[in-house]
């Protein structure tokens, strides 16, 4: 919830939406309205489909990608979260070039080995399974920002690596932006890295709070999809007036001038205080974030892979958490999560976040 919680004017624009109708199940004005605004923000972006949530857009990515490119074969990350399609809940087997093992049961194994799992920010990873495997991949998909392992940066020349690998290899580069896009900066993680992808995802804040989800790239890529082209894509609720109307009003204010100079400044200030207190705490604990997405960790430096991320203190983590309960503030509650600051987020909000922190990190030490 990026601009807060049943903002008034979020909250207006559902109420005039809902009384004009609230399904047709067809096209509507605002689902237009909504794609203008992602193509005059990403520039590659020329088509947009919606869906009604990340993990159907995700899946539909996919299924596009696979139709596109005539392969079969999906490399993902270990740590990178998609939604919940078939595919994409695969992790790693042992070694960089094992085939994908389902990472939930009910997923067939004929299934996830058309999945291959590479380690992020690690492009040798990358380069062997392509080396392996070149003319299966259809695609790479990654959330160029994971934070779904928590807060992860990509390392310097990791994401245009991909985008070359890919580019060698004929395959799809996925930038999976649901949580990232609209949240690090207006034009998501791939304004920050000037990293093009051929297909963009897209969820959670485009959609004001109301289920939705999207996909987006160039025209000779999107129109593979059905009714233009063989790849069967369809919802009935997909772009529902009522989840454009909270999406498209969400846009216009964080479109506003300044929005995302004072969200990035409010966080930093929060991440600032976070790691003043792991200093003088003594405890291993620090924070760091883009924009309106950030993640603080049990760790004395911020992580840079899966790995590092799995080598937090978890005991100590579920007491922090719990102490910050006690303290009121509400915090993603496991340490592979990343959090996200909001246009309601004031200064005091900050100061008594750091205050709690500090004292929950003094107990926990
Ligand atoms: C949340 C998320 C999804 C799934 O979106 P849902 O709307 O929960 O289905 C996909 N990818 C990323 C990066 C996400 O953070």
């Amino acid at each position: 919830m990026i601009a807060g919680h049943s903002h008034p004017h979020v909250l207006a624009a559902v109420e005039r939406a809902a009384r004009r109708g609230l399904s047709f199940g067809a096209p509507n004005t605002m689902e237009s309205e909504l794609a203008e605004r992602i193509c005059t923000l990403f520039p590659q972006v020329e088509r947009v489909r919606f869906t009604s949530s990340g993990t159907e857009a995700a899946m539909s990515a996919l299924r596009l990608a696979r139709g596109y490119t005539r392969r079969d074969a999906v490399v993902k990350f270990e740590g990178c979260y998609h939604g919940t399609a078939d595919s994409l809940l695969v992790k790693a087997g042992s070694g960089a070039l094992a085939f994908g093992t389902p990472s939930s049961a009910g997923v067939p194994d004929d299934l996830a080995r058309h999945t291959l799992v590479a380690q992020y920010n690690d492009l040798a990873s990358v380069e062997a399974l392509f080396a392996a495997h070149g003319e299966r991949i259809a695609c790479v998909i990654v959330e160029p920002m994971p934070g779904n392992m928590n807060l992860i940066l990509p390392a310097p020349g990791f994401l245009a690596g991909l985008r070359e690998l890919c580019s060698k290899h004929g395959a799809l580069l996925v930038f999976d932006e649901v949580m990232s896009g609209f949240r690090v900066a207006l034009g998501g993680a791939q304004q920050l890295v000037d990293v093009v992808p051929d297909l963009s995802v897209f969820g959670k804040v485009i959609g004001g709070g109301m289920p939705v989800g999207a996909i987006g790239g160039p025209a000779g890529v999107m129109e593979m999809m059905a009714p233009l082209g063989p790849v069967y894509q369809a919802g009935t609720l997909s772009g529902n007036p009522i989840a454009m109307a909270a999406g498209l009003a969400t846009m216009d204010l964080i479109a506003e001038p300044g929005f995302f100079e004072r969200l990035d400044a409010g966080c930093a200030r929060l991440v600032d205080g976070l790691n003043a207190a792991g200093r003088e705490t003594g405890v291993a604990f620090c924070a760091q974030h883009r924009g309106g997405l950030a993640g603080l960790y049990m760790l004395a430096t911020p992580p840079a892979s899966f790995a590092q991320v799995q080598q937090q203190d978890v005991e100590r983590f579920k007491r922090f958490y719990h102490r910050m309960l006690d303290e009121g503030v509400y915090l993603p509650p496991s340490p592979v999560e990343a959090f996200f600051f909001s246009g309601a987020h004031g200064d005091a909000d900050v100061d008594a976040t750091i205050a709690a922190a500090s004292r929950a990190l003094r107990a926990v030490a």
